[in-house]
Protein backbone atom coordinates (compact mmCIF):
# COMPACT_ATOMS: atom_id res chain seq x y z
CA UNK A 1 0.00 0.00 0.00
CA UNK A 2 0.88 3.55 0.08
CA UNK A 3 1.22 5.55 2.74
CA UNK A 4 2.90 9.07 4.32
CA UNK A 5 5.88 7.85 6.04
CA UNK A 6 8.32 10.17 8.62
CA UNK A 7 12.18 9.94 7.87
CA UNK A 8 13.06 11.70 10.63
CA UNK A 9 13.01 15.94 11.70
CA UNK A 10 11.42 17.63 8.05
CA UNK A 11 11.36 14.58 6.48
CA UNK A 12 8.47 12.48 4.81
CA UNK A 13 7.55 11.10 1.37
CA UNK A 14 4.29 9.53 0.17
CA UNK A 15 5.93 5.58 -0.59
CA UNK A 16 5.25 1.97 -0.63
CA UNK A 17 5.38 -0.05 2.17
CA UNK A 18 3.81 -3.48 3.14
CA UNK A 19 -0.05 -3.54 3.84
CA UNK A 20 -0.72 -4.21 7.57
CA UNK A 21 -1.76 -7.16 9.04
CA UNK A 22 -3.43 -8.02 12.19
CA UNK A 23 -1.13 -8.74 14.74
CA UNK A 24 -3.12 -9.60 17.75
CA UNK A 25 -7.06 -11.26 18.13
CA UNK A 26 -7.82 -7.44 19.09
CA UNK A 27 -6.70 -5.85 15.56
CA UNK A 28 -8.63 -4.69 13.19
CA UNK A 29 -7.57 -3.18 10.14
CA UNK A 30 -9.08 -0.43 8.03
CA UNK A 31 -8.93 0.86 5.10
CA UNK A 32 -8.91 4.73 5.38
CA UNK A 33 -11.68 6.38 3.20
CA UNK A 34 -10.69 10.44 4.56
CA UNK A 35 -8.01 11.37 6.80
CA UNK A 36 -6.82 15.19 8.07
CA UNK A 37 -4.08 16.64 9.46
CA UNK A 38 -3.58 17.77 12.76
CA UNK A 39 -1.22 20.39 14.94
CA UNK A 40 0.62 17.63 16.63
CA UNK A 41 1.62 16.10 12.58
CA UNK A 42 3.64 19.39 12.10
CA UNK A 43 5.17 18.95 15.85
CA UNK A 44 6.09 15.12 14.93
CA UNK A 45 7.40 16.07 11.87
CA UNK A 46 9.74 18.96 12.38
CA UNK A 47 11.32 16.59 15.64
CA UNK A 48 9.49 18.01 18.26
CA UNK A 49 8.30 14.59 19.32
CA UNK A 50 11.52 12.27 20.62
CA UNK A 51 9.75 8.80 20.54
CA UNK A 52 8.75 8.90 17.06
CA UNK A 53 10.70 6.96 15.01
CA UNK A 54 12.22 6.67 11.36
CA UNK A 55 9.91 4.87 9.16
CA UNK A 56 6.59 5.95 11.44
CA UNK A 57 2.89 5.99 9.03
CA UNK A 58 2.08 9.41 10.27
CA UNK A 59 -1.47 10.63 11.20
CA UNK A 60 -4.20 9.88 13.85
CA UNK A 61 -7.59 10.96 12.11
CA UNK A 62 -9.83 9.42 9.85
CA UNK A 63 -12.74 7.35 8.68
CA UNK A 64 -12.50 4.28 6.86
CA UNK A 65 -14.24 0.71 6.18
CA UNK A 66 -12.99 -2.38 8.28
CA UNK A 67 -11.20 -4.76 6.15
CA UNK A 68 -10.56 -7.77 8.79
CA UNK A 69 -11.00 -8.13 11.84
CA UNK A 70 -8.79 -10.72 14.70
CA UNK A 71 -10.86 -13.77 16.28
CA UNK A 72 -11.28 -11.30 19.62
CA UNK A 73 -13.54 -8.73 17.80
CA UNK A 74 -16.59 -8.80 19.22
CA UNK A 75 -18.06 -5.17 18.16
CA UNK A 76 -16.54 -4.86 14.92
CA UNK A 77 -17.19 -6.14 11.94
CA UNK A 78 -15.68 -6.19 8.11
CA UNK A 79 -17.70 -4.23 6.00
CA UNK A 80 -18.30 -1.55 9.41
CA UNK A 81 -17.68 2.04 8.12
CA UNK A 82 -15.71 3.53 11.04
CA UNK A 83 -14.72 6.72 13.01
CA UNK A 84 -10.69 5.95 14.30
CA UNK A 85 -10.05 7.26 17.75
CA UNK A 86 -6.75 8.74 17.55
CA UNK A 87 -6.21 7.10 20.80
CA UNK A 88 -5.78 3.19 21.34
CA UNK A 89 -7.39 1.23 25.21
CA UNK A 90 -7.56 -1.52 26.56
CA UNK A 91 -10.74 -0.94 28.59
CA UNK A 92 -9.81 -3.14 31.54
CA UNK A 93 -6.90 -1.66 33.33
CA UNK A 94 -7.99 0.90 36.21
CA UNK A 95 -6.86 3.80 34.09
CA UNK A 96 -9.26 2.76 30.95
CA UNK A 97 -12.13 2.05 33.77
CA UNK A 98 -11.63 5.31 35.23
CA UNK A 99 -12.24 7.04 31.86
CA UNK A 100 -8.47 8.13 31.77
CA UNK A 101 -7.85 6.09 28.34
CA UNK A 102 -4.94 8.15 27.16
CA UNK A 103 -2.76 6.43 30.67
CA UNK A 104 -3.80 3.10 29.75
CA UNK A 105 -1.13 0.69 31.14
CA UNK A 106 -2.23 -1.90 28.96
CA UNK A 107 -0.08 -0.01 26.22
CA UNK A 108 2.52 1.20 28.39
CA UNK A 109 0.68 3.74 30.58
CA UNK A 110 0.63 5.91 27.90
CA UNK A 111 -1.60 5.61 25.20
CA UNK A 112 -0.99 4.57 21.73
CA UNK A 113 -1.61 7.32 19.63
CA UNK A 114 -1.51 7.06 15.69
CA UNK A 115 1.31 8.06 13.68
CA UNK A 116 3.35 8.88 17.26
CA UNK A 117 4.14 5.23 18.96
CA UNK A 118 1.67 2.85 16.57
CA UNK A 119 1.65 3.18 12.33
CA UNK A 120 -0.95 6.22 11.56
CA UNK A 121 -3.86 6.82 9.33
CA UNK A 122 -2.16 8.98 6.57
CA UNK A 123 -2.20 5.53 4.30
CA UNK A 124 -4.38 3.12 2.28
CA UNK A 125 -4.81 0.79 5.37
CA UNK A 126 -4.34 1.01 9.14
CA UNK A 127 -4.06 -1.49 11.47
CA UNK A 128 -5.50 -0.71 14.86
CA UNK A 129 -5.05 -2.67 18.29
CA UNK A 130 -8.31 -3.07 20.65
CA UNK A 131 -10.40 -2.39 17.10
CA UNK A 132 -13.60 -3.03 19.25
CA UNK A 133 -12.74 -0.19 21.64
CA UNK A 134 -10.93 2.42 19.46
CA UNK A 135 -13.36 2.32 16.29
CA UNK A 136 -16.91 4.25 16.32
CA UNK A 137 -19.16 3.24 14.07
CA UNK A 138 -20.13 5.87 11.44
CA UNK A 139 -24.11 6.36 11.73
CA UNK A 140 -26.08 6.83 8.97
CA UNK A 141 -26.54 10.83 7.78
CA UNK A 142 -23.06 11.46 9.52
CA UNK A 143 -20.39 12.42 6.59
CA UNK A 144 -16.57 10.84 6.91
CA UNK A 145 -15.56 14.63 6.99
CA UNK A 146 -17.37 15.40 9.41
CA UNK A 147 -16.78 12.26 11.66
CA UNK A 148 -13.04 12.65 10.94
CA UNK A 149 -13.38 15.37 13.29
CA UNK A 150 -14.56 13.32 15.76
CA UNK A 151 -11.18 10.81 16.26
CA UNK A 152 -9.13 14.19 17.89
CA UNK A 153 -10.15 17.80 17.34
CA UNK A 154 -13.50 18.08 18.92
CA UNK A 155 -12.89 15.67 21.83
CA UNK A 156 -9.88 17.70 22.80
CA UNK A 157 -11.55 20.93 22.67
CA UNK A 158 -14.76 19.17 24.33
CA UNK A 159 -12.95 17.13 26.89
CA UNK A 160 -9.66 19.15 27.94
CA UNK A 161 -11.34 22.50 27.20
CA UNK A 162 -15.54 22.16 28.29
CA UNK A 163 -15.66 19.37 30.11
CA UNK A 164 -12.51 19.75 32.58
CA UNK A 165 -13.11 23.62 32.76
CA UNK A 166 -16.89 22.28 33.87
CA UNK A 167 -19.03 24.72 32.07
CA UNK A 168 -21.96 25.02 32.52
CA UNK A 169 -25.49 26.80 32.71
CA UNK A 170 -25.29 30.19 32.57
CA UNK A 171 -21.14 30.55 32.89
CA UNK A 172 -19.16 32.76 30.90
CA UNK A 173 -16.25 31.36 29.21
CA UNK A 174 -13.44 32.86 27.50
CA UNK A 175 -11.24 30.92 24.89
CA UNK A 176 -7.91 31.47 24.52
CA UNK A 177 -6.58 30.29 21.01
CA UNK A 178 -9.05 30.63 17.91
CA UNK A 179 -7.15 27.48 16.10
CA UNK A 180 -8.96 24.05 15.53
CA UNK A 181 -8.68 23.15 19.08
CA UNK A 182 -10.00 26.84 20.38
CA UNK A 183 -12.91 26.71 17.39
CA UNK A 184 -14.02 23.07 19.06
CA UNK A 185 -13.87 24.41 22.77
CA UNK A 186 -16.03 27.29 21.22
CA UNK A 187 -18.50 24.87 19.30
CA UNK A 188 -19.23 22.43 22.36
CA UNK A 189 -19.17 25.44 24.95
CA UNK A 190 -22.65 26.96 23.75
CA UNK A 191 -24.41 23.16 24.49
CA UNK A 192 -22.66 22.99 27.58
CA UNK A 193 -24.77 25.82 28.59
CA UNK A 194 -22.54 29.02 28.27
CA UNK A 195 -24.25 31.94 28.29
CA UNK A 196 -21.81 33.82 26.54
CA UNK A 197 -18.28 32.41 24.55
CA UNK A 198 -15.59 34.95 23.97
CA UNK A 199 -13.16 34.26 21.35
CA UNK A 200 -9.14 35.49 21.91
CA UNK A 201 -6.77 35.60 18.91
CA UNK A 202 -4.57 38.00 16.98
CA UNK A 203 -5.83 36.45 13.86
CA UNK A 204 -8.75 38.68 12.30
CA UNK A 205 -9.59 36.09 10.25
CA UNK A 206 -9.39 33.12 12.94
CA UNK A 207 -11.50 35.26 14.71
CA UNK A 208 -14.44 35.72 11.97
CA UNK A 209 -14.49 31.99 11.84
CA UNK A 210 -14.93 31.75 15.80
CA UNK A 211 -18.14 33.56 15.40
CA UNK A 212 -19.14 30.99 12.86
CA UNK A 213 -18.24 28.73 15.74
CA UNK A 214 -20.67 30.08 18.24
CA UNK A 215 -18.82 32.76 19.80
CA UNK A 216 -20.65 35.23 21.06
CA UNK A 217 -17.79 37.82 20.85
CA UNK A 218 -14.38 38.61 20.49
CA UNK A 219 -10.66 39.78 21.65
CA UNK A 220 -8.09 40.84 19.28
CA UNK A 221 -4.85 40.61 20.49
CA UNK A 222 -2.71 43.32 19.52
CA UNK A 223 0.44 45.84 21.60
CA UNK A 224 -1.29 47.18 24.17
CA UNK A 225 -4.11 45.74 24.74
CA UNK A 226 -4.72 44.20 27.81
CA UNK A 227 -6.81 40.91 27.37
CA UNK A 228 -7.77 39.92 30.85
CA UNK A 229 -8.87 43.44 31.32
CA UNK A 230 -11.29 43.04 28.09
CA UNK A 231 -12.82 39.73 29.26
CA UNK A 232 -13.46 40.98 32.25
CA UNK A 233 -15.87 43.26 30.84
CA UNK A 234 -17.80 40.60 29.46
CA UNK A 235 -18.18 38.47 32.78
CA UNK A 236 -21.47 39.56 34.84
CA UNK A 237 -20.60 41.99 37.76
CA UNK A 238 -16.70 42.54 36.24
CA UNK A 239 -14.72 40.35 38.72
CA UNK A 240 -13.57 37.55 35.83
CA UNK A 241 -14.54 35.13 33.51
CA UNK A 242 -16.50 31.74 34.77
CA UNK A 243 -13.83 29.94 32.84
CA UNK A 244 -10.97 30.46 30.79
CA UNK A 245 -9.82 27.88 28.19
CA UNK A 246 -6.35 28.32 27.09
CA UNK A 247 -5.83 26.86 23.20
CA UNK A 248 -2.30 27.95 22.37
CA UNK A 249 0.53 26.63 24.56
CA UNK A 250 2.53 29.73 24.85
CA UNK A 251 3.35 31.17 28.89
CA UNK A 252 1.83 34.31 28.11
CA UNK A 253 -2.18 32.67 27.13
CA UNK A 254 -1.56 30.92 30.08
CA UNK A 255 -1.22 33.96 32.08
CA UNK A 256 -4.07 35.46 30.39
CA UNK A 257 -6.31 32.41 31.34
CA UNK A 258 -5.41 33.14 34.66
CA UNK A 259 -5.56 36.65 34.70
CA UNK A 260 -9.29 36.32 33.42
CA UNK A 261 -11.19 34.37 35.61
CA UNK A 262 -13.30 35.50 38.96
CA UNK A 263 -12.51 34.27 42.27
CA UNK A 264 -13.94 30.94 42.09
CA UNK A 265 -13.35 30.70 38.61
CA UNK A 266 -11.27 27.62 36.49
CA UNK A 267 -8.66 27.46 33.81
CA UNK A 268 -8.70 24.54 31.41
CA UNK A 269 -5.46 24.55 29.95
CA UNK A 270 -5.44 22.29 26.70
CA UNK A 271 -1.93 23.71 24.40
CA UNK A 272 0.68 22.09 24.70
CA UNK A 273 3.19 23.74 26.51
CA UNK A 274 7.25 23.29 25.42
CA UNK A 275 8.18 25.63 28.66
CA UNK A 276 7.34 25.89 31.96
CA UNK A 277 4.20 28.64 32.77
CA UNK A 278 4.14 31.29 35.32
CA UNK A 279 1.54 30.32 38.19
CA UNK A 280 1.72 33.03 40.99
CA UNK A 281 0.55 31.16 43.93
CA UNK A 282 1.25 34.24 46.26
CA UNK A 283 -1.70 35.89 45.03
CA UNK A 284 -4.11 33.25 43.64
CA UNK A 285 -4.26 30.65 46.96
CA UNK A 286 -6.65 33.09 48.23
CA UNK A 287 -9.40 32.66 45.24
CA UNK A 288 -10.27 29.03 45.37
CA UNK A 289 -9.66 28.75 41.69
CA UNK A 290 -9.49 25.59 39.61
CA UNK A 291 -6.58 24.77 37.05
CA UNK A 292 -6.90 21.52 34.88
CA UNK A 293 -5.12 20.27 32.14
CA UNK A 294 -4.25 16.96 30.18
CA UNK A 295 -4.26 14.76 27.22
CA UNK A 296 -7.05 13.79 25.45
CA UNK A 297 -8.75 10.63 26.06
CA UNK A 298 -11.04 10.74 22.93
CA UNK A 299 -13.84 8.36 25.17
CA UNK A 300 -16.45 11.48 24.18
CA UNK A 301 -17.02 10.59 20.57
CA UNK A 302 -20.19 9.02 20.97
CA UNK A 303 -21.77 12.05 23.07
CA UNK A 304 -20.68 14.15 20.38
CA UNK A 305 -22.12 12.31 17.43
CA UNK A 306 -25.46 12.38 19.33
CA UNK A 307 -24.81 16.15 19.40
CA UNK A 308 -24.30 15.96 15.38
CA UNK A 309 -27.00 13.76 14.64
CA UNK A 310 -29.25 16.49 17.25
CA UNK A 311 -28.26 19.10 15.07
CA UNK A 312 -26.71 20.94 17.88
CA UNK A 313 -23.04 20.99 16.62
CA UNK A 314 -21.89 20.70 12.63
CA UNK A 315 -17.84 19.48 12.99
CA UNK A 316 -18.09 20.41 8.96
CA UNK A 317 -17.25 23.83 9.34
CA UNK A 318 -13.99 22.95 9.87
CA UNK A 319 -13.67 21.85 6.33
CA UNK A 320 -11.69 24.21 4.22
CA UNK A 321 -9.74 22.28 2.24
CA UNK A 322 -9.83 18.81 0.50
CA UNK A 323 -6.95 17.07 -1.45
CA UNK A 324 -6.17 13.49 -2.87
CA UNK A 325 -3.49 10.91 -1.27
CA UNK A 326 -1.45 12.43 -4.65
CA UNK A 327 -1.45 15.32 -3.41
CA UNK A 328 -0.20 15.01 0.12
CA UNK A 329 2.70 17.31 0.00
CA UNK A 330 0.28 20.05 -1.05
CA UNK A 331 -2.11 19.39 1.82
CA UNK A 332 0.83 19.47 4.45
CA UNK A 333 1.93 22.91 2.56
CA UNK A 334 -1.42 23.94 2.77
CA UNK A 335 -2.09 23.70 6.13
CA UNK A 336 1.20 24.18 7.45
CA UNK A 337 0.55 28.00 6.03
CA UNK A 338 -2.84 28.29 7.67
CA UNK A 339 -2.14 32.00 8.15
CA UNK A 340 -1.60 32.92 4.41
CA UNK A 341 -4.25 29.48 2.99
CA UNK A 342 -6.91 29.99 5.76
CA UNK A 343 -6.89 26.37 6.23
CA UNK A 344 -8.55 25.07 9.06
CA UNK A 345 -8.25 21.38 8.48
CA UNK A 346 -7.84 19.79 5.20
CA UNK A 347 -9.52 17.13 4.30
CA UNK A 348 -7.23 14.13 2.24
CA UNK A 349 -9.14 11.22 0.55
P1 LIG B 1 -3.08 26.30 16.13
O1 LIG B 1 -1.64 26.68 16.17
O2 LIG B 1 -3.69 25.90 14.86
O3 LIG B 1 -3.95 27.47 16.73
C1 LIG B 1 -3.52 28.31 17.74
C2 LIG B 1 -4.25 29.66 17.63
O4 LIG B 1 -3.75 30.51 18.65
C3 LIG B 1 -4.01 30.38 16.29
O5 LIG B 1 -5.24 30.79 15.73
C4 LIG B 1 -3.13 31.59 16.68
O6 LIG B 1 -3.40 32.74 15.87
C5 LIG B 1 -3.55 31.81 18.12
N1 LIG B 1 -2.56 32.51 18.94
C6 LIG B 1 -1.21 32.47 18.85
N2 LIG B 1 -0.67 33.26 19.80
C7 LIG B 1 -1.70 33.81 20.48
C8 LIG B 1 -1.79 34.71 21.57
N3 LIG B 1 -0.68 35.22 22.15
N4 LIG B 1 -3.01 35.04 22.05
C9 LIG B 1 -4.14 34.54 21.48
N5 LIG B 1 -4.10 33.69 20.43
C10 LIG B 1 -2.91 33.33 19.94
O7 LIG B 1 -3.21 25.12 17.23
P2 LIG B 1 -4.40 24.06 17.46
O8 LIG B 1 -4.21 22.91 16.54
O9 LIG B 1 -5.70 24.76 17.53
O10 LIG B 1 -3.96 23.55 18.91
C11 LIG B 1 -3.96 24.42 20.03
C12 LIG B 1 -3.13 23.82 21.15
O11 LIG B 1 -3.74 22.62 21.64
C13 LIG B 1 -1.71 23.44 20.74
O12 LIG B 1 -0.79 23.79 21.76
C14 LIG B 1 -1.80 21.94 20.60
O13 LIG B 1 -0.53 21.30 20.74
C15 LIG B 1 -2.73 21.62 21.74
N6 LIG B 1 -3.35 20.28 21.75
C16 LIG B 1 -3.53 19.69 22.94
C17 LIG B 1 -4.09 18.43 23.03
C18 LIG B 1 -4.29 17.79 24.35
O14 LIG B 1 -4.56 16.58 24.39
N7 LIG B 1 -4.20 18.51 25.44
C19 LIG B 1 -4.49 17.75 21.86
C20 LIG B 1 -4.32 18.40 20.63
C21 LIG B 1 -3.75 19.66 20.59
ZN1 LIG C 1 -6.20 0.40 29.58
Amino acid sequence: MKALVYHGPGKKSWEDVPDPVIEDPTDAIVKIETTTICGTDLHILKGDVPAVTDGRILGHEGVGVVTEVGPDCTKVKVGDRVIVSCITKCMECDYCKAGLTSHCQTVGGIGWIFGHLIDGTQAEYVRVPFADNGLIPLPEGVTAEQGAMLSDILPTGYEIGVLYGAVKEGDVVAVVGAGPVGLAAIMTAGPAGASKVIAVDGNEYRLEQAKTFGATDTVTVADGVDVAAELKKFSRDGLGVDVAIEAVGVPATFTTALDSIRPGGRVANVGVHGKAVEFPIDRDWINNITITTGLVNATTAPDLLGKIQAGEIDPAKFVTHRFTFAQIDEAYETFSNAAATKALKVIIT
